[in-house]
């Protein structure tokens, strides 16, 4: 075995051990890393030697955050979109297509370099496990282009060809070309398969045609759903039992019944709402019906263009009703049951013995303070398999 580093100290250690109550805190707590993994959890005052120590003086440490719904790999920016919307604009799905040219007109290098920097900003709050997605690319080449960028840049990646039909083709021909030879051209980087089923962008037996053919090749199935209105991409997800739903802005009651009766996690995206000025999803509903909810930035040049995981916590907690627990743990234990990596030796988005060492430490004795010191920049250092990515100031 390689060194082992002893974290004593620890104010509040929030392990997510349960599978479903949000919270267990232990106090004045210690824990072991060693070859990436947690080699032992305890009572500070109980815990074994190590070749390192490192002691947190009464901080909180919790798991990284799981980020599952990113879309890092893009060209250009679209702040004078952001600026018009915030006049008064309304979005609607279109504004892709600014993307995807800037994408087109990128190298690979410039791609990877942005998706890069975007990761390290992310690390640098506390994110550990990080999903992108394709979608800018929106032709064979070009997309396949941007899943290899993807996949050298994310733990995991998502297709997303069915993000729009791209500007001058055919619904018909798109499609075909979604479900053939761009799936297949992306298919050695990829592990899910997205869509979106929206007004403007693919309907619901589009979109069902789109995940079928992913499920078809082996992918998990993800649905951006009932963002700007009620879709049917909710009751579809629901129907097929794809892993997880996003936005969900919109829910009628027969929406929320057929989540409750399935296992497809709700993504939530704060972020995204606020910066889209949508109508937040009733989360509070949601939770009350026993759906399982995620947390996620969507970072993405449009409509939210940020990699902040606290500031999506601290939005969950003072505008979408949720606990500070709740919260914490849709952001890392729900987040992984929406990527099926919540349980197993592999599992992440939870710490215990045996598991993976992605933690990080706050400069604040407790998670609560995540929405109660809301803006103010929390994480002091970050290990992601055991090594450390992020310093304590
Ligand atoms: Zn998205």
């Amino acid at each position: 075995m390689n060194s082992t580093e002893l974290i004593t100290g620890i104010g509040e250690l929030t392990t997510q051990v349960e599978s479903t109550s949000p919270r267990e805190r232990l106090h004045d707590a210690a824990l072991v890393v060693g070859d990436g993994r947690i080699l032992w959890i305890g009572p500070a005052a109980r815990a074994p030697a190590a070749d390192h120590r490192t002691d947190v003086d009464g901080r909180a440490v919790l798991p990284g955050w799981v980020d599952t719904h990113t879309h890092l790999v893009f060209g250009g920016d679209r702040s004078a979109e952001f600026e018009a919307r915030m006049a008064g604009q309304a979005y609607a799905a279109g504004g892709i297509n600014t993307t995807v040219a800037a994408t087109r007109a990128a190298t690979e290098d410039q791609l990877v370099a942005t998706a890069q920097r975007l990761r390290h900003e992310a690390e640098g709050q506390g994110t550990t496990f990080l999903e992108t997605r394709t979608g800018y690319g929106l032709d064979v080449a070009s997309e396949a282009r941007s899943a290899r960028a993807a996949a050298s840049v994310a733990d995991v990646v998502t297709f997303l060809g069915a993000h729009i039909v791209p500007a001058g083709m055919g619904r018909r021909t798109y499609l075909d070309l979604v479900t053939g030879p761009m799936l297949q051209a992306v298919l050695p980087y990829v592990q899910f398969i997205d869509a979106f089923c929206e007004r403007g962008a693919f309907d619901v037996e589009e979109t069902r045609e789109v995940l079928l053919a992913g499920r078809a090749a082996g992918l998990g199935l993800r649905v951006h759903g009932n963002q700007l209105g009620f879709s049917g991409g909710v009751r579809l997800a629901a129907e097929l039992g794809a892993l997880s739903v996003d936005h969900c802005n919109y829910l009628e009651p027969a929406d929320i019944d057929a989540l409750a009766a399935g296992a497809t996690v709700v993504t939530l995206l704060p972020a995204c709402d606020l910066s889209t000025r949508q109508p937040f999803p009733p989360a509070r509903r949601l939770l009350d019906a026993g759906v399982t909810i995620a947390l996620a930035t969507n970072c993405n040049p449009g409509t939210s263009y940020t990699t902040s995981m606290p500031y999506c916590v601290a939005t969950a907690v003072l505008q979408m009703g949720l606990t500070v627990g709740e919260a914490v743990w849709a952001a890392t234990r729900g987040a992984a049951r929406s990527l099926g990596r919540d349980r197993g030796t592999d599992a992440i988005g939870s710490l215990f013995v045996g598991g993976r060492a992605d933690l990080q430490v706050l400069n604040a004795p407790s998670i609560s303070h995540l929405a109660y010191r809301v803006g103010v920049p929390l994480t002091g250092a970050v290990w992601r398999q055991g090594v450390r990515v992020a310093p304590m100031p």
